[in-house]
């Protein structure tokens, strides 16, 4: 297959994983069951419809740069010179399995670097700024990137598909992992029970809070999945634990 024969699948399917997560959460929290989560809105900020329609436009200009970029890496594969394989047997369900969480902590590791360079002041009003429009982010928001800052979020797949021989299930796992944890990052209110935070084998998790937190103050809490890099290099926000405390706890008993 060539690549303009290949280009509407991986394009499509790279629509739907946005449409799907994205859409999915968006119905579900923001309008079905809005009543009965409205106590966990991290920000209580009306949405207007032109910022979602603006997360929308610029989540769609990323589905094209990422299925550009994916349908590349399509053609690499095709022609050998990627690690991607197709025979689980051929390394195990152990690497398997490990090929997974490698790939998470990589990208974690991509994303926070990249991340905190989008930041610098000559780089943020021309590139990140696009996403940081959505102060009160909701989950269309998920890839609401400028197309340069989309390009620098697709360097992962190439770093990845390089460096780390992955079965092609692995690697989906990976992309649907990705996007959920994207959406739940710009969720717009905190689902996680109180006890999380105090859960020493889970708060190293990012959740909604954290991310939400990155969207109102700028300067703080950088890191994708895990809070690690946010600790290490003390960006993490004074208040990260104090806020998610407050809008999972006092809600709750209103
Ligand atoms: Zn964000
Ligand atoms: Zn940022």
């Amino acid at each position: 297959m060539n690549f303009f024969d290949a280009y509407p699948y991986v394009l499509l399917i790279d629509f739907l994983r946005y449409v799907l997560a994205a859409g999915m959460a968006y119905l579900l929290f923001w309008k079905f069951f809005k009543k009965t989560v409205k106590h966990r809105i991290i920000q209580r900020r009306s949405i207007k419809s032109s910022q979602v329609l603006y997360e929308i436009k610029y989540s769609i200009s990323t589905i094209i740069v990422f299925s550009i970029i994916g349908c590349s890496i399509l053609m690499a594969k095709q022609s050998g010179y990627t690690l991607i394989y197709e025979d689980i047997s051929e390394k195990g369900w152990l690497w398997f399995s490990l090929s997974i969480v490698l790939m998470i902590l990589i990208h974690d590791t991509w994303f926070y670097w990249t991340h905190r360079l989008m930041h610098h002041p000559r780089i943020f009003k021309h590139v990140h700024l696009v996403h940081h429009r959505s102060t009160s982010p909701t989950p269309w928001a998920a890839y609401s990137f400028h197309p340069i800052e989309a390009i620098i979020e697709a360097g992962i797949f190439p770093i990845i598909v390089f460096i780390i021989p992955a079965h092609e299930t692995a690697l989906l796992i990976f992309l649907i992992y990705m996007i959920l944890r994207n959406v739940q990052g710009h969720l717009g209110m905190e689902l996680l029970p109180k006890s999380f935070i105090d859960n020493r084998y889970l708060n190293w998790h990012t959740t909604t809070v954290h991310h939400d937190m990155h969207h109102r103050y700028f300067n703080s809490n950088y890191g994708l999945y895990f809070t690690w890099w946010d600790k290490w290099l003390k960006t993490e926000h004074g208040k990260y634990v104090e806020t998610f405390e407050k809008i999972t706890h006092s809600k709750d008993t209103n």
